[in-house]
């Protein structure tokens, strides 16, 4: 080889490795994990500027981490984190007066009262008294007996839940009701780490909130990130997988916290009008821009019957659902059908979702 042809040679792979530099400069990585909500959050971002990374994720944590202090219904009475929490002392003040809150929790319960009147009260977060009952919150979750049941369920109605938008105050009305914002914190609070994130301007971003997912963007390969939907009975199958751009997934599924006594499986999500765990579904998946609302809808659809859940999900727009019933199947909207893919038609039936 003649001096002539090394040198453009040198020259072409050089160009090369400064556009591989360029590109992998463009898409690097950062990635930070904190355990909060009693759940494991996983925040990963891509950038072409390491430091604004890690500023972005950190100030999305800050305003997560402000979410769960305000909806924690779980600290210890005269502590700092119960103060903070709005939904402690909402419910410490049940039946006696209104207490002021932050704008947050004035938004989250004004949605979650929405979406108990849509779903007729399958989804309540005045289910608070039904949940200590059956011990969900705690180690030893169990059966009660059936006064106890009626007992807590007169306790239990949203329309017992005066937010006052103006004043900026909620009051329950009666002594003994219980707010509990399980299956509405992690998705409000992941939606709004992905606003902080926005507002850094990160443009590829994955928020996987135990599982409530949501994603900013396209991956760093420029594809849609795919997610799979866990098989809710097969430990480490996937029952289905879903391509998302700038959108959430959140599921909500029976195999957390569940049960056996007396040959019956019982689990943490309930049904508000019966007492009882919720038996139609046994996994629910939302797809949804906004992950507040997925993860709310993500509870409507497993407590209501598949029929009605699909029914309604048509309704809203801009909402996808995909489901695995107690009946073994899967079922889905129609506009999934182009982009989904089931990976376990051997282990549910499956119409093409029908
Ligand atoms: P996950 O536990 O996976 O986040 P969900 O989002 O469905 O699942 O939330 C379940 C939690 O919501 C329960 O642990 C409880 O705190 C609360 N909850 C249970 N049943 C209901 C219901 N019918 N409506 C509103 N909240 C509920
Ligand atoms: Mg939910």
């Amino acid at each position: 080889m003649t001096r002539r042809t090394i040198l453009p040679i040198a020259v072409l792979v050089l160009l090369g490795g400064l556009a591989w530099f360029q590109y992998s400069r463009r898409f690097q990585e950062y990635r930070s994990d904190q355990f909060l909500m009693d759940t494991l959050i996983s925040i990963t971002v891509y950038g072409k500027n390491q430091e604004l990374l890690r500023t972005a994720v950190a100030a999305a944590y800050a305003e997560m981490r402000r979410i769960a202090e305000l909806a924690d219904g779980f600290p210890q009475p005269g502590t700092a984190a119960w103060r903070s929490s709005d939904i402690c002392r909402i419910n410490d003040q049940a039946g006696k007066a209104p207490v002021p809150v932050d704008d947050d929790t004035v938004a989250m319960l004004l949605q979650a009262q929405k979406y108990s009147r849509l779903s007729h009260g399958a989804f309540d977060v005045t289910v608070g008294p039904l949940m200590e009952l059956w011990g969900f919150g705690g180690n030893n979750p169990h059966l009660p007996s059936p006064e106890q049941i009626r007992a807590a369920l007169t306790l239990v109605n949203s329309e017992d839940m005066i937010v006052n938008k103006q004043d900026h105050t909620v009051f329950l009305r009666k002594a003994g009701m219980k707010l509990d914002l399980g299956a509405v914190a992690k998705g409000y609070a992941t939606e709004k780490a992905a606003s902080v994130l926005a507002q850094y301007g990160i443009d590829k971003a994955l928020i996987d909130a135990g599982g409530n997912i949501r994603v900013i963007g396209r991956n760093s390969r420029n594809s849609p990130w795919k997610i799979g939907i866990k098989d809710p009975r097969t430990s480490d199958a996937i029952v289905a997988i879903l391509p998302l751009v700038d959108t959430s997934a959140v599921t909500s599924a029976d195999y957390y916290r569940a049960f056996e006594e007396q040959g019956k499986r019982y689990h943490h999500i309930l049904d508000p009008r019966t007492g009882y765990s919720a038996t139609h579904t046994i996994s629910a998946t939302v797809i949804t821009k906004d992950a507040g609302l997925a993860d709310i809808l993500s509870t409507v659809f497993f407590v209501l019957p598949a029929e009605k859940s699909l029914e309604l999900a048509a309704t809203l727009p801009g909402v996808e659902l995909f489901l695995v019933t107690a009946d073994s199947r899967i079922r889905h909207s129609p506009t999934l059908s182009g982009t989904i893919e089931i990976t376990r038609s051997d282990a549910y039936r499956y119409d093409e979702g029908r």
